[in-house]
């Protein structure tokens, strides 16, 4: 009796002290990990004139600029428009790039660099936005296409997603060519006009080109996610996401063949059972989750700006955004 109570004593003290050893480990891991955040008030900036921006971004809203993956056609007037717009209200942009016109809608522009000998980048967005699913627009705080500024926000189909995007880059290199900057390397602007249905006309037929020139960049800057407030626990900063990829899809069309028969003598399996069975095991089929790679470079990002003991715990709530890029 008296081995046993020794042994449970022993066994307690090993667990106690590879507790103290856990937390120590822990704790320094806290500790040591500092900020990664580059100081933004130090940076160079365009000196963007806010309240000019937000009524340029919320007038192209206007445009109902809803691409359609059967009919490159649809609401060509309101891309047309759109683009009339931004060549009015982007003059130095338009003086200082070249623009080509590709696949009817889609824009290239291209900013000349002052280094021949340095890659060229293109920074990407896309013109086009989804429509509105029918009887929904009574759902709408604002109307989904009237362009609405209001306590602080541009409100609209595509005021992020994308033409928020897009309508920054403008206002970005307006303001940088008018203080007299050139860039170094030559910077392609890629606005598609069919991201939403595929990007076949757009994207597609830009990248072509530039492949079939030769063109190779050193990097695309595509639009990304958004600037998020609270979605992680214990950080009260605002958190920019940066999407690194986007998932793909697969479409599956199942076909089964059953015996058929009188319902007051059904089978024991009926088709609908052995379609449900097989949507079931489709279901049950998904990649594990696991945090490693870029998503573990994100915590580990965002780690040291928890102020909340411990920072070990880091607890994603549910993202806010959901909608489609
Ligand atoms: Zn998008």
């Amino acid at each position: 009796m008296r081995r046993i109570i020794r042994i449970l004593r022993n066994l307690a003290l090993l667990l106690i002290a590879a507790v103290v050893v856990l937390a120590g480990v822990l704790g320094v891991n806290a500790l040591m990990r500092t900020s990664r955040q580059i100081d933004v008030a130090a940076a160079p900036r365009a000196g963007v004139d806010t309240d000019a921006a937000s009524k340029r971004l919320a007038e192209a809203i206007r445009f109902r600029t809803i691409s359609n993956f059967l009919d490159p056609e649809q609401n060509a007037d309101a891309f047309r428009g759109m683009q009339a717009f931004m060549q009015a209200s982007y003059p130095a942009f338009h003086a200082a790039t070249k623009l080509e016109v590709v696949g009817n809608l889609g824009l290239l522009y291209a900013w000349e660099g002052s280094d021949p000998k340095a890659a060229p980048i293109a920074l990407l967005a896309h013109q086009d936005v989804v429509p509105i699913a029918p009887g929904t627009e009574g759902n709408w705080q604002v109307p989904p296409f009237d362009g609405v500024v209001r306590d602080g926000f541009i409100w609209g189909r595509g005021s992020w997603d994308d033409k928020g995007n897009l309508f920054a880059i403008l206002e970005a290199a307006e303001q940088l060519i008018k203080e007299g900057f050139r860039p170094k390397r030559t910077i392609y602007f890629a606005f598609g006009q069919d991201e939403e249905v595929s990007g076949q006309r757009g994207a597609k037929q830009i990248a072509a080109l530039l492949a079939s020139r030769g063109i190779k960049l050193d990097f695309v800057l595509d639009e990304g996610l958004l600037i998020t407030d609270g979605i992680m626990k214990g950080i009260d900063k605002p958190i920019a996401l940066i999407g690194v990829a986007e998932k793909g899809y697969v479409t599956l069309t199942l076909n089964l063949a059953a015996t058929p028969g009188h319902s007051s003598m059904p089978p024991r399996q009926s088709a609908i059972g052995m379609m449900s069975a097989a949507l079931a095991r489709l279901e049950d089929q998904r990649f594990p989750a696991e945090i490693r790679g870029t998503v573990r470079e994100m915590f580990d990002t965002l780690a040291p700006e928890i102020h909340a003991q411990p920072r070990r715990v880091v607890e994603p709530v549910a993202a806010q955004a959901g909608a489609a890029t």
